[in-house]
């Protein structure tokens, strides 16, 4: 709802109107995500992810050298980039040849939207969706419909592993503001019924709000909550603050967009009283990976390929992703920003995809020491900061961090002590450690929480492997 008259006219009308106008909303998101193929691509995806690992193998090589092709034959971009590092794009014939490609970053994508559709989709109409963007500048990324009827069905794929169907009732935890934040009575979620969910306003989700809450949940049936696990969380600890109890489960919770960290997971499980999963997805499309039922993560092989840097030590390393599900805009050999550790091993659900163990905090957030080191990990140090509610590392400058903290009510000296001790485990004791008490922590706009902020930075632009 970007006009502002709209706006004010749908916060101001009865909540029984509200709601019609919310699914109607939903009707043009259902248009847009599930019609032309959703259901085909859904019931191929839930076939191929049993393929062997040889015609994995034989199908990621194929249309890794064919994404590469028709991005240096009609993206901009790509010819440019290619041509300035030397490519000899006929010498891309397999797998074995991604490391002659010089990787991108989210840098150059936004240095270079415009040169980043391809010229077979110029005068077509394509979807434009925003991501979130690292540096509080949301990028716009042009999918095709069939890529984001692709992309549903990925996420689909995902849900339908714990027993989840397209049309079962659901409570959404997003970002957007469908209850104005003004409002200070019930109801703070709307309904919308094209699509069989309901939609809580997370900006609601308060100490004062948590009875209100609890009794609508208890008074519903949901087959599952989806959303921010830190909204979730917030919720949950409330909830286990004031002793509210959820009697009406949901049968899985499935969390997205933010990292769930094992805290969250532990507390949303044991409040809600429902296992939690969780897929890594963007909406830039460069890949997907997706927990299944033995809680390892799962390369969605069919849109993409997914590289881990320095090989597949056991380690880990960051993640290196092309994508062919969205021509349109193809990602290709692009360093998102996290890391990942392959497990050791095949996974005991039998499918042979590549899987990891575990998908680390983003690369982005990491604390620069004196001595010029990356640490990452805030998120396992804030594991240890039991009374805090929200965190957040913020460093200005080289020899100074300062902890944000919404202090939950028995947070205290043990906390800060806890902090000073994880923290310089990992960072040393160069750097001075100041705590700030805040109310809340501010949210980028597609709802995330940053782990950490830093204005102190020595990430390069256009590096090449
Ligand atoms: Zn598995």
């Amino acid at each position: 709802m970007p006009d502002s008259i709209l706006e004010k006219a749908y916060y101001r009308s009865p909540i029984f109107l509200q709601n019609l106008a919310f699914s109607s909303y939903g009707l043009y998101l259902r248009r847009k995500r599930f019609w032309n193929g959703f259901s085909k691509n859904l019931e191929r995806l839930r076939e191929t992810e049993w393929w062997s690992a040889s015609k994995i193998a034989q199908f990621q090589e194929q249309k890794f050298v064919e994404v590469v092709r028709h991005a240096y034959e009609t993206v901009p971009f790509y010819r440019n980039l290619y041509d300035l590092h030397g490519v000899n794009i006929d010498q891309i014939k397999s797998l074995a040849d991604a490391y002659k490609l010089p990787t991108i970053t989210k840098v150059d994508i936004k240095n270079n939207l415009a040169g980043l559709v391809s010229a077979q989709y110029s005068g077509c109409r394509l979807m434009r969706q925003l991501t979130s963007g690292t540096t509080g500048t949301p990028l716009t990324v042009s999918l095709t419909k069939q890529a984001l009827n692709l992309q549903w069905a990925i996420w689909w794929r995902h849900k339908s592993r714990f027993g989840l169907c397209p049309g079962d009732r659901h409570l959404v935890f997003g970002a957007r503001v469908p209850v104005g934040v003004n409002q200070r009575k019930p109801p703070y979620w709307r309904r919308d019924y094209i699509n069989n969910r309901d939609y809580l306003s997370t900006y609601h989700i308060s100490r004062r709000n948590a009875r209100t809450i609890a009794d609508y949940l208890n008074s519903e049936e949901f087959s599952f909550y989806t959303g921010y696990p830190s909204a979730i969380y917030d919720l949950a600890y409330l909830l286990d603050e004031k002793g509210f109890e959820i009697t009406s489960r949901p049968n899985w919770i499935v969390s997205g967009s933010d990292s769930l960290v094992p805290r969250y997971e532990r507390l949303i499980s044991r409040v809600f009283g429902a296992p939690v999963t969780e897929q890594y997805g963007m909406t830039e499309f460069a890949g997907n990976i997706s927990k299944c039922e033995k809680g390892n993560f799962h390369v969605d092989f069919e849109c993409g390929l997914v590289e881990v840097e320095g090989g597949n030590a056991a380690e880990g390393g960051a993640l290196i992703l092309t994508g062919w599900g969205n021509p349109a805009m193809p990602f290709i050999r692009y360093r998102i920003g996290d890391a990942a550790v392959p497990l050791s091993g095949s996974c005991d659900c039998g499918r042979q995809s590549f899987c990891f163990s575990q998908i680390e905090g983003r690369l982005e957030d990491y604390v620069v020491t004196p001595d010029g080191r990356r640490v990452t990990g805030m998120n396992q140090v804030f594991e240890y900061v039991t009374n805090a509610i929200e965190m957040q590392v913020y460093q200005e400058q080289l020899d100074l961090i300062e902890v944000r903290v919404v202090p939950g009510p028995n947070f205290g000296a043990r906390d800060k002590d806890e902090f000073t001790r994880e923290f310089r485990r990992r960072a040393g004791s160069e750097m001075a450690i100041k705590f700030r008490m805040v109310s809340s922590i501010d949210r980028s706009q597609s709802g995330k929480i940053k782990a950490v902020i830093s204005d102190v930075s020595t990430e390069g632009s256009l590096q090449s492997s």
